[in-house]
């Protein structure tokens, strides 16, 4: 393998493929993230950004290209042909730098919400468990629930609950943080406590990478918006030219149903 990898970038994707059967998902998909950039991805239904998220999470694997993570490879495969593949202990590693938060909020239903902030701290052994769980509390606080640490996910909304899901996501402190779409199961009325607390990440200097057809949040918060469209990148570029001057046409038509 004889890429360059750009070690300064927060995560480089390069040609990244990935088809499932004979369905081609992701068609050669580049992207440089900067330390601290706060990116949005927007893009029709389908078009492969749960995937790409995916394999930044070394949930998938890409067919062809590669995944960085600080300049460190994470994936690398040529036509099944693996030229670098990092051991499953290195891979456990580097997805401690990653922070996840999907749709749905996926927390333990039989753990408290401080239990489930406390788990990745256990699990990784990075505290003993009163020391987890008292940062547990604090992570809960700055999400706006240090109160609610003895609540089971069913006793929370769904905002709450993707809050919960927000503070586990920074236990381990990632230096890159994926959202999926974090507010689509929300009720209308709670998606505004969600993009709050995003948006008081965004302003502490992670780097966060957010799938999100809020486009109003993206145009807020995003440094770079990123349109992807059948597997590939279409256009990228701060929001007041991507969101407002697209260069493309199919930027443009899926703008227009969606604004
Ligand atoms: P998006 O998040 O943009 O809506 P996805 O990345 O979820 O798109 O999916 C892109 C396409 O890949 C869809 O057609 C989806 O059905 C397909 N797909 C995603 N994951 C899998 C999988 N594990 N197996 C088969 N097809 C999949
Ligand atoms: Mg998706």
């Amino acid at each position: 393998m004889t890429a360059t990898l750009n070690a300064a970038a927060a995560l480089e994707i390069r040609n990244v493929h990935k088809s499932f059967g004979t369905r081609e998902v992701l068609n050669g998909v580049d992207l440089t993230v900067n330390p601290g950039d706060v990116v949005a991805i927007i893009g029709p239904s389908g078009s492969g950004k749960s995937t790409l998220l995916r394999t930044i999470n070394h949930l998938e694997k890409p067919d062809l290209g590669y995944v960085a993570v600080h300049g460190e490879l994470i994936g690398v495969e040529v036509r099944g042909t693996h030229l670098h593949e990092l051991s499953q202990r290195a891979v456990r590693h580097q997805r401690t730098r990653i922070g996840f938060v999907a749709q749905s909020f996926n927390l333990f239903p039989n753990l408290t919400a401080r239990d489930n902030v406390a788990e990745p701290l256990i699990a990784h052994k990075r505290l003993d468990k009163p020391a987890a769980y008292e940062r547990a509390v604090e992570l809960l606080a700055k999400v706006g629930l240090g109160d609610r640490g003895d609540a089971y996910p069913r006793q929370l909304s769904g905002g709450q609950q993707q809050r919960v899901a927000i503070a586990r996501a920074l236990a381990l402190e990632p230096t890159l943080l994926l959202f999926d779409e974090p507010t689509s199961a929300l009720d209308p009325e709670l998606v505004g406590e969600v993009l709050s607390v995003i948006r008081q990440l965004a302003a502490t200097g992670t780097t966060l990478i957010i799938v999100t057809h809020e486009i109003g949040f993206a145009r807020e918060v995003a440094d770079t918006v990123v349109f992807i469209d059948e597997g590939l990148v279409v256009e990228q570029g701060p929001p007041a030219q991507v969101l407002t001057a697209p260069q493309h046409s199919r930027t443009r038509e899926f703008l227009s149903k969606v604004l």
